[in-house]
């Protein structure tokens, strides 16, 4: 008998619920797929913030690797916050050492009220280490800036962006346009590993409630690559998801509200 699809977050934890390891749990658990973690970092945080945070040490990550290495079948995989250059070398070492499937890496930096989830110095760690091992990769407009030094202010130049971090070594790419000047539309740009490229456009819904929207994206493309869906599917199933979430709020918290999953 086939086993359960079964998909891998390594990230860091939001004890408010709505981000990283608990967004992609629940995200992986609402599209019909085992969800496992390997948790990198734990945050004090709620929708108002993040009020502080700790890495795990490297060896409790290798061996959280090692334990789902040992037992489960893995299909697809993705990273979240990962705190430092010591912590994205770790992940990166863990993902070379096993096969958790196809790998999405969701570069997370600043979280939406401002705290820093990743070192500065971290960056090129995630450039040279992390990057090159993405079957997708989905920054946000200024994690894209961040990763291929570029000025993205319009259209071409994620454009341009995409095929810069397709040249680091990502075999698809998803650029996420949220922050973008658009008042009416969240576009985003998405380049396949063959060179074709489209965009997936959606209206902006005027809300605070978006904590935890880039996890949810990525960990519903993970979700779906551990299906065996294709790349260029998932990620549109992915964005509809994520819409959906936004649009369809619940009342949690005094600030930035979480996804609604039963959307
Ligand atoms: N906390 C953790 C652990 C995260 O992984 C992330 C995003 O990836 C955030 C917080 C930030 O969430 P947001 O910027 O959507 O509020």
């Amino acid at each position: 008998m086939n086993e359960f699809p079964q998909a891998l977050t390594l990230a860091g934890t939001d004890s408010g619920g709505g981000a990283g390891v608990m967004a992609d749990l629940k995200t992986m658990q609402m599209r019909h797929v085992f969800a496992t973690a390997v948790v990198v970092a734990v945050t004090a945080q709620n929708t108002r913030g993040v009020q502080d945070f700790m890495a795990l040490p490297p060896k409790l990550i290798d061996e959280q690797c090692a334990s789902l290495a040992d037992d489960l079948k893995i299909l697809a995989c993705k990273t979240g916050m990962l705190a430092d250059a010591e912590h994205v070398h770790c992940v990166a070492e863990n993902l070379k050492r096993y096969d958790f499937g196809p790998l999405t890496v969701d570069p997370v930096m600043i979280a939406k009220g401002g705290a820093a989830l990743l070192a500065d110095d971290a960056i090129t760690t995630v450039r040279d280490e992390l990057v090159p091992l993405a079957t997708v990769v989905t920054p946000n407009l200024p994690e894209a800036q961040r990763l291929t030094g570029l000025t993205i202010i319009d259209a071409d130049g994620m454009v341009r962006a995409g095929q810069a971090l397709q040249a680091l070594g990502a075999q698809n790419v998803i650029i996420k346009g949220g922050h973008g000047a658009d008042p009416q539309m969240a576009n985003d740009y998405v380049r396949l590993a063959d060179g074709t490229a489209f965009w997936l456009a959606a209206p902006r819904t005027d809300t605070v409630r978006t904590h935890g929207t880039g996890d949810t994206l990525s960990a519903c493309i993970t979700a779906e690559l551990a299906k065996g869906v294709d790349v260029a599917a998932a990620i549109q199933t992915a964005k509809a998801y994520v819409t959906g979430t936004i649009r369809d709020t619940i009342q949690v918290g005094h600030g930035h509200g979480p996804l609604n999953h039963w959307a």
